[in-house]
């Protein structure tokens, strides 16, 4: 692999003395994933400041941190310079829109905080001297012709289609990162992102786990795109969150897949929902969205090598969890 050896341990401990706390930076903590790694890092003992512009994301996701010492909350559009006074261990990069409904809507801002955006955050990681690490996505291998897609695919990506704003935003920042690491040397992470799932989701955020609990819970219909022949494999948050930690406190400057393997049509996937919720809908078909990948699974042989990290929750555990939060927010 790859990697260069630097340790921010180390470099930490000589900038702050031996008992110093972590400082991470988190863009995109208002955010589903975002503000769950917050949570996941306050635990772990570090100062966390977190940047949104809650144009996706929304505070109710950190409301509970207010008045946390080890937090604080920057409201700022990350495509403009982040000033941030002090030390800096780590940047993690979460701003984005990440629901096909969200970045139909808002293409360019998408775009930008891909592209500005990932440059300003890695431009911080450099001036402090941290370690970086990029929130990016399984679109990057668009709609897959090789199956299950490992990190060596170089991907299928319609750069004109309504996907084409987030992917190409996404892959324009694994190269940025990947720049920035072979020309200044930044220890940079990429996380390639696959569905994932959990509370904390936007019930309109459009993608597939809030749309069918939520119809579900209504007892409306749920509504299949095409034939529910797609597949998508679903991972639980707190894997996720997880393999993220792991990825950025690892050596590895390569991709790294993150995802749960367990393959399900979305057909099977709306009648589990039904079965968990023990609702009365009934399912309609509804036509595909252009673009739409046809088959998704990770290949997380990288992720179990070097960061000794598989996913633990499975589907029914993970999804009764998720249907909890959404009753409760009802
Ligand atoms: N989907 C669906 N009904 C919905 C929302 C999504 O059948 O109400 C399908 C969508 O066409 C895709 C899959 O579910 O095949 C996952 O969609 P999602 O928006 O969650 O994210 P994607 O994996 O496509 O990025």
């Amino acid at each position: 692999m790859n990697s260069r050896s630097h340790t921010p341990k180390a470099a930490h401990k000589r900038r702050h003395g031996a008992s110093a706390q972590p400082v991470s930076v988190v863009t995109g903590a208002a955010g589903f994933l975002g503000s769950h790694l917050v949570d996941l890092l306050i635990a772990r003992g570090h100062k966390v400041i977190g940047i949104d512009n809650l144009v996706t994301g929304t505070t109710d996701n950190i409301a509970h941190l207010y008045g946390n010492p080890n937090f604080t909350f920057i409201k700022q559009d990350v495509t403009e310079y982040i000033y941030l006074a002090g030390p800096v261990d780590y940047v993690w990069h979460f701003a984005s829109p990440a629901s096909p409904v969200d970045y139909l809507e808002l293409p360019i801002q998408t775009l930008k905080v891909g592209a500005l955006g990932t440059h300003k955050a890695l431009g911080l990681a450099k001036h402090k001297g941290a370690r970086f690490l990029l929130a990016s996505t399984s679109e990057v291998y668009g709609d897959p012709l090789v199956h299950p897609q490992s990190e060596d695919y170089w991907g299928n990506v319609n750069p004109i289609g309504p996907r084409g704003c987030y992917d190409e935003a996404k892959r324009f920042a694994e190269a940025l990162a990947m720049a920035y690491h072979r020309e200044h040397g930044i220890p940079t992470r990429i996380a390639r992102i696959f569905n994932t799932y959990g509370p904390r989701m936007r019930m309109d955020d459009g993608r597939v786990v809030p749309a069918f609990i939520s119809q579900a819970l209504a007892n409306k219909p749920i509504t299949v795109f095409g034939d529910g022949t797609q597949t998508r494999s679903f991972c639980y948050y707190t894997d996720m969150i997880e393999g993220i930690y792991r990825l950025m406190m690892s050596d590895i400057v390569e991709p790294v897949n993150l995802g749960n393997p367990a393959e399900i049509t979305i057909l099977e996937f709306a009648r589990e929902v039904i079965r968990l919720t023990g609702s009365r809908s009934r399912i309609v078909f509804k036509p595909l969205p252009k673009d739409d990948p046809r088959r998704r699974q990770p290949d997380i042989t990288r992720a179990r090598k070097y960061l000794g990290w598989a996913p633990r929750v499975g589907l029914t555990e993970g999804l009764r969890a998720t249907i909890e939060y959404f009753k409760s927010r009802r």
